[in-house]
């Protein structure tokens, strides 16, 4: 992840605004009216993984109450640090996949391109917490040995930007890369895995939108949204936004203790997103990440949560509940339980 990184001088808006992100606990805590004896409980944790809140998420968290569900998600811990049995720094095994620098190729068809190691917001659950990103970084290569193996494998027919968030690049850079994806005939679909329409809704602006509009692929973005209330006005109008450059608009969720672990707030996330125009995709158990243990909601609540919303929302409202497990031929999804 990177540090602190002063917008650049002919800066878009929203690079302003990941600027002045919220990188000091001390100020959120004041911001939301909160004691500031909780400072002595995040100090390990952020010094292993830096908080970072974009100021208009923050805004949407409530005043008062530390058990807030945004709050939770960005809000270093020092249990953040405990090690538990079975929670790794790779837990995806992810360093087998790497078929060329920054690019992962595990499932049939697609390759994921971990396009920056930067985010818009600091999630303490991200199992890319501990990626090699100096390894990994395409960046320093250019992109060229990732596009070359693309280029090399008639299968791969489409091309899912990752990270850290891809939206955290210009656009200028993004329009180039996938000017090049573009041009390999066998690559059809751009997906892009992105946090940041919600975190920040200022990124939906002119420019990003004239460049998927423009590609000749078919365009994809799967968005990461963990609970309804990440989904307010400004939110929802950059979706609306979204969707006139011929976007579908999936979204992804993790399954998180203290956050969404409840029925009613997963269905209410499903209705809002999809007034918003965004079909949900998948509800992820967590990856089983070093430090991450405390947000952990087992696999039999887990089905437990899924059939009670089958049993009361349309089965398109109804997330796939997945989990990933290394070595498999797709992610693996888990039935709804009693
Ligand atoms: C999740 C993932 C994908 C995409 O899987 P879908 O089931 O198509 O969403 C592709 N590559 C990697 C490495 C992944 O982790
Ligand atoms: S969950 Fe996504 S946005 Fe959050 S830190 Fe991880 S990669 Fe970044």
């Amino acid at each position: 992840m990177i540090a602190r990184t002063p917008a650049p001088v002919h800066a878009a808006r929203w690079q302003h605004a990941l600027a002045e992100a919220i990188r000091d606990p001390a100020e959120l805590l004041d911001l939301l009216e909160l004691p500031r004896e909780l400072l002595a409980r995040t100090a390990a944790g952020a010094r292993q993984f830096p908080l970072r809140v974009p100021r208009g998420y923050a805004a949407r968290m409530t005043p008062g109450d530390p058990h807030d569900p945004l709050l939770r998600q960005v809000l270093p811990l020092d249990e953040d640090l405990a090690a538990a049995p079975g929670y790794s720094s790779d837990p995806l095994e992810e360093g087998a996949a790497m078929a060329a620098p920054g690019l992962l190729h595990k499932y049939h068809g697609r390759v994921l391109l971990v396009a920056t190691g930067a985010c818009g917001v600091h999630c303490r659950y991200c199992f890319r917490r501990h990626f090699p990103y100096a390894e990994a970084n395409p960046r320093a290569g250019g992109w060229s040995a990732a596009l070359a193996y693309i280029r090399d494998d008639p299968s791969i027919r489409e091309v899912i930007l990752s990270g850290g968030d891809p939206l955290s690049l210009a656009d200028a850079a993004l329009a180039r890369l996938v000017e090049r994806l573009a041009a390999i005939e066998h690559v059809q679909c751009l997906r892009i895995h992105t946090r940041q329409p919600i975190v920040l809704p200022e990124r939906v602006d002119a420019e990003l939108l004239e460049w998927l509009a423009a590609t000749p692929l078919r365009t994809v973005m799967v968005l990461h949204c963990n609970h309804p209330r990440e989904i307010d006005a400004a939110v929802a109008d950059a979706l609306q936004r979204l969707q006139t450059s011929g976007t579908t608009l999936l979204n992804q969720a993790v399954l998180l203790r203290g956050v969404n672990d409840d029925a009613g707030v997963l269905a209410e996330l499903s209705e809002r997103l999809f007034a918003a125009g965004v079909l949900p995709y998948y509800l992820h158990l967590l990856d089983r990440v070093r430090g991450a243990a405390h947000f952990e909601v087992d696999e039999p609540r887990a089905r437990a949560l899924l059939a009670a919303l089958e049993a009361r929302l349309p089965g398109y409202l109804v997330p796939r509940l997945a989990r990933e497990l290394p070595g498999r031929p797709a992610k693996t999804r888990l039935a709804a339980g009693p």
